[in-house]
């Protein structure tokens, strides 16, 4: 069967970056949303605790419930449903969000502070205060998601500038006690000196990449995902010039081996483009490629070894596709299994 490994000394190698960026182990959240960006929930929220977080990020109350064992805090981003539970905090993406909160509820209010996505306007603060506070609710934490940390330019310390005149609006309507954190891996890293008195909330540097204009200088990381295929089967009496798969989009020249490996794109490894397969330029760490498309559970590859590692690197593909890798390992089925090592 086919599988997905993750590398420990990697994971806890990127955490070890971000640590030196910070006051405290306690002010790192990690982000967990979307089965821990595809590299499994459980094990990255296991691998979290083992490095000493008692923080965590996730999008549903159902993945906070399925992790809340290992944090002492999880923020809820977009809450499908409330459970008391002490260590859960609920996230306040709009005025009407104020409404559905009973008051013995950890709650935290989302401003945006340019992004335009979810979060209440500046120009709601103060009515959104008066409500919490009439309604009597529990406040705990304050935050924004930044828009443009990954890009050169100042709108980064203007969000921020702007995010530190409303923290004063909170902090002058009387609410103690309240977390304040703004910054994601690509704010962590563009920071020059030490984040003081905030959390912050790392995702995609922890696993091992960081996105953003390259004039920006951000460390090397680790990635910590690789890919595993096992061999199911190997094409025997190759002969050149046979074809090979749907289409028949490549040629067998050459190639001593050729197998079937378990991973196709209903794994989540997308189909890649024909003339990547025919010019051979997508290559598996050990420097095979792939042949003919890829299928919904297979693809065909030159090698004869039981198993085959197809990428340690979403870079690459990321490259290939023309998006992030974000959305490479996010889309990594669940299905498959994640091994710690
Ligand atoms: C996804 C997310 C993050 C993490 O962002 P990275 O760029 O992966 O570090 C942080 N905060 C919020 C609100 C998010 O939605």
């Amino acid at each position: 069967m086919s599988y997905i490994t993750i590398s420990r000394d990697n994971y806890f190698y990127n955490l070890n970056l971000v640590r030196e960026k910070v006051e405290s182990i306690d002010n790192i959240a990690v982000v967990l949303k979307d089965n821990a960006y595809g590299h499994g929930l459980e094990t990255i929220a296991q691998l979290a605790k083992e490095f000493g977080i008692d923080r965590a990020v996730v999008r549903r109350t159902a993945e906070a419930k399925i992790i809340s064992k290992y944090f002492k805090y999880i923020l809820i981003l977009a809450p499908e449903f409330i459970e008391n539970q002490n260590n859960f905090y609920y996230t306040i993406n709009s005025l009407d969000d104020i409404y559905k909160y009973p008051k013995n509820i950890n709650i935290e209010l989302k401003v945006d502070s340019g992004m335009h996505r979810l979060g209440i306007s500046p120009m709601q603060l103060y009515f959104a205060l008066n409500l919490i506070k009439s309604r009597g609710l529990r406040l705990r934490g304050f935050f924004t998601h930044f828009r443009e940390a990954d890009e050169l330019g100042s709108s980064l310390f203007v969000q921020r500038e702007h995010f530190n005149l409303m923290i004063k609006d909170v902090v002058n309507s009387c609410f103690n006690d309240i977390n304040f954190h703004s910054n994601n891996s690509a704010g962590i890293f563009r920071s020059g000196k030490k984040i003081k008195n905030e959390m912050v909330r790392v995702g995609i540097a922890s696993y091992g990449y960081i996105l953003g204009n390259s004039a920006l200088k951000f460390p090397e990381l680790k990635p910590v995902l690789s890919l595993w295929g096992e061999k199911v089967g190997e094409l025997k009496y190759l002969k050149d010039g046979f074809r090979i798969g749907y289409g028949g989009i490549s040629t067998v020249s050459g190639e001593k081996y050729i197998s079937i490996y378990d991973i196709g794109y209903s794994d989540g490894f997308r189909r890649l483009p024909e003339n990547i397969i025919k010019n051979k330029l997508f290559r598996t760490p050990d420097n095979n490629y792939v042949l003919g498309k890829i299928s919904m559970d297979s693809m065909a590859i030159n090698s004869n070894r039981d198993e085959v590692e197809i990428f340690r690197s979403a870079s690459e593909l990321a490259k290939i596709f023309g998006t992030t890798e974000y959305e490479i390992l996010v889309n990594l089925s669940d299905k498959i299994k994640r091994i710690i090592i």
